[in-house]
């Protein structure tokens, strides 16, 4: 079988390899639609050495088509439309055995620590297989994994009705964010980013303010817009943010701006230990919490899909034949303006 494989930092070679053959309680599947993700650029760019192995297979956002099922399969059958969950918790560990399988302390993800779905094939868990509604495409599919993502986050943020929401980052992840908050009746909901046209992106999801964070400074606006107030919820989804006018990192915008008892949800992975001022934070009792993947949204963001509450074609700029995956990593490696979600098409 023809797969993009990571051989060394920053080579990828697109070549025949052997395929894989599904084992006890496994499935074959033909991806027909893979999502090119920021980790994945990470992954290319060597910052996940010792955990990625080379040769690795990436691609962890993906759907296609079940080729073969293994023993002891009896749920899915070949021929099924599917996408598939990448994560593989532990269940041994502490969090996993209180349930909480995305904090899993072993946590691996297919397309990360196994070979992953940028292949015409891929071996995964019956477990990690979601069946397809008939009215939700292979290629809308492979969005399933990122609004999963993106519907823990605001489920960790629990919003409550007519919240003020602040969404830091108008990438691939604060986008898919936005698209959930919009679901689900947040109040007022302000985006922020360096990119005049991420943001433009976000005005056409529904974002009700668009700051653009290099031209001004996030805190002020926000507390202006709230009379003073602040936020009630505040996603952090950018990590390590540079030039924004306020002179903060982002974790830092979010406890300024935040209001009274209000809730800040971060998901950005920066690489740099990030100064808060605690005092004034401490004062407001606010909350802080993560969120890493998801944890039994993958239905729920099928759900969304099938009944058009959320809509992939304001993040999917770009879809590229598997030949052309050296290109586009490359090309999103070098910070390519205009490209938000690629998806690589596999025959
Ligand atoms: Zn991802
Ligand atoms: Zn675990």
């Amino acid at each position: 079988m023809k797969a993009a494989v990571l051989v060394a930092r920053e080579k990828i070679e697109v070549k025949e390899v052997e395929a894989p053959q599904p084992g006890s309680r496994e499935v074959l599947v033909a991806p027909k639609y893979t999502g090119i993700c920021g980790t994945d650029i990470h992954i290319y760019q060597g910052e996940f050495e010792g955990r990625v192995r080379y040769p690795t297979i990436v691609g962890h956002e993906f759907a296609g088509i079940v080729e073969e099922v293994g023993e002891g399969v009896e749920t899915i059958a070949a021929g099924d439309k599917v996408c598939i969950d990448p994560i593989i918790p532990c269940m041994q560990c502490t969090a996993c055995r209180e349930g909480n399988l995305s904090a899993c302390k072993n946590l691996k993800l297919r397309g990360v620590d196994l070979d992953g779905g940028l292949a015409e094939a891929a071996v995964v868990g019956a477990d990690q297989v979601f069946k397809l509604p008939e009215r939700v495409s292979v290629k809308d599919a492979a969005m399933v994994e990122i609004f999963s993502v993106a519907t823990h986050a605001v489920r960790r943020g629990r919003i409550d009705p007519a919240d003020f929401v602040v969404v830091l980052g108008a990438g691939k992840l604060g986008l898919s964010i936005l698209s959930v908050l919009k679901t689900i009746g947040a109040g007022t909901i302000v985006i922020t980013d360096l990119q005049d046209y991420r943001l433009d992106t976000a005005r056409r999801i529904g974002a009700d303010v668009c700051i653009n964070a290099g031209d001004k400074d996030a805190v002020k606006e926000v507390l202006s817009l709230t009379g003073g107030r602040g936020a009630d919820r505040v996603f952090e989804a950018v990590g390590h943010a540079e030039k924004s006018v306020s002179g903060l990192p982002p974790i830092a915008e979010a406890a300024e701006m935040i209001r009274n008892a209000g809730r800040i949800v971060v998901l950005g992975q920066g690489p740099d230990m990030a100064p808060v001022f605690w005092r004034p934070f401490v004062w407001k009792e606010a909350t802080i919490v993560a969120s890493r993947v998801s944890r039994g949204e993958f239905p729920r963001a099928i759900s969304m899909l099938e009944s058009g509450l959320l809509d992939p074609s304001h993040i999917v700029t770009h879809e590229v034949p598997l030949e052309y995956v050296p290109d586009a990593f490359r090309m999103l490696a070098e910070g390519a303006e205009e490209a938000l979600k690629v998806i690589v098409k596999i025959d």
